[in-house]
């Protein structure tokens, strides 16, 4: 209860109050940093995916911005010899005001990241950016057959479906590769499966579904029962290690992510960086309101 009542108050406390909970979630302000705790990670057998935090944008000039960041980082992390690849949001390149503006931004970016034989993961927004998402992902991966993919919600109603559609541009050599995890956003019941369990049956269903088409699925999750599902799922199917892996985010459960890494499963980690942290955070709070317990030990820790 207290907890809830912190996390609702959290975007009004003083910024600094704020850091303190956010930098267990967030692997820095500047991307040095962002750097130092992705290879942090590698050295844990783990692998990355770095996110430039920042979402709306409201003129073009800020995606050409974004497009430009996104080029420095992919060239910065190269050089220093991160293991990772790299996650964008589409409405950060201004999917919401001109889709083939966000198009060829997204485009450029798995461009460079083709260059280094690397790989860019479009993130899911809300629903009104899914259908949107998609066609840019199927266009990229026209061109760039091996160094795109994208994000289903297993609480959507539609992915299922959406997952069979790709069977057109699944190849063994260029895989589907979908990231499935249970979608943050605020959706309808007229679109969106509302109960633990409802959500939890379809995520497994998702991942069975592609293990069963030879796709690749990204299991992105830190819900026990999903990740004791998951292991039953590989357990039938058998795939290579190189064939699938496990996703969490940069700070969240990392008791399970040693035990999954432990058992030899490949795992990457979300690395959000970024002048934007604030908003990031505060989502990752409400999301999870026990974590505001944090914010109070802090304020009684001494040094
Ligand atoms: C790598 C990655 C990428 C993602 N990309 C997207 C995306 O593109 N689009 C999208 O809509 N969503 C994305 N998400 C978020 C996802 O949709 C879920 O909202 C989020 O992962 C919580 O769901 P869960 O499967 O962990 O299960 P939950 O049932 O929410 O959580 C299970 C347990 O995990 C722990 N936990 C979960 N979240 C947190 C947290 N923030 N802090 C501390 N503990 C926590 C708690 O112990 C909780 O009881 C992503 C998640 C991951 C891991």
């Amino acid at each position: 209860m207290i907890n809830k009542m912190i996390a609702n108050i959290l975007p009004y406390m003083p910024k600094k109050l704020v850091w303190m909970f956010s930098k267990q979630y967030i692997a820095g302000q500047t991307l040095d940093e962002a750097i130092v705790n992705a290879k942090k990670l590698n050295e844990e057998g783990i692998l990355t995916t770095i996110d430039v935090l920042g979402e709306f944008i409201t003129t073009l000039d800020e995606a050409e911005e974004n497009k430009k960041e996104y080029l420095e980082v992919i060239e910065k992390a190269e050089k220093a010899g991160v293991k990772g690849n790299y996650s964008v949001k589409p409405t950060f390149f201004g999917l919401l005001l001109d889709k083939e503006v966000a198009y060829k931004h997204i485009r450029d970016i798995v461009a460079k990241a083709a260059e280094y034989d690397n790989f860019i993961r479009i993130d899911m927004e809300d629903s009104p950016c899914t259908d949107m998402s998609i066609d840019i992902y199927r266009r990229i991966k026209k061109e760039f057959p091996t160094n795109v993919g994208l994000v289903v919600q297993a609480y959507l109603k539609r992915t299922r479906q959406d997952i069979v559609n790709f069977k057109d541009i699944n190849e063994p050599d260029s895989k589907v590769n979908l990231r499935v995890c249970k979608g943050i956003y605020v959706e309808s019941a007229d679109i969106s499966y509302k109960k633990y369990e409802e959500i939890n049956s379809h995520f497994l269903d998702d991942i069975e579904l592609m293990f069963k088409e030879k796709m690749y699925p990204s299991i992105a999750t830190h819900d026990i029962l999903v990740v004791e599902g998951a292991y039953k799922i590989i357990e039938k199917y058998k795939p290579a290690p190189e064939d699938y892996e496990f996703q969490m985010l940069y700070g969240v459960t990392p008791a399970l992510r040693k035990s999954i890494v432990d058992k030899g499963h490949r795992m990457r980690v979300y690395v959000p960086f970024g002048k934007q942290w604030f908003g990031y955070s505060t989502r990752r709070l409400k999301e999870n309101p026990k974590m505001a317990g944090v914010i109070i030990k802090a304020l009684f820790k001494k040094g």
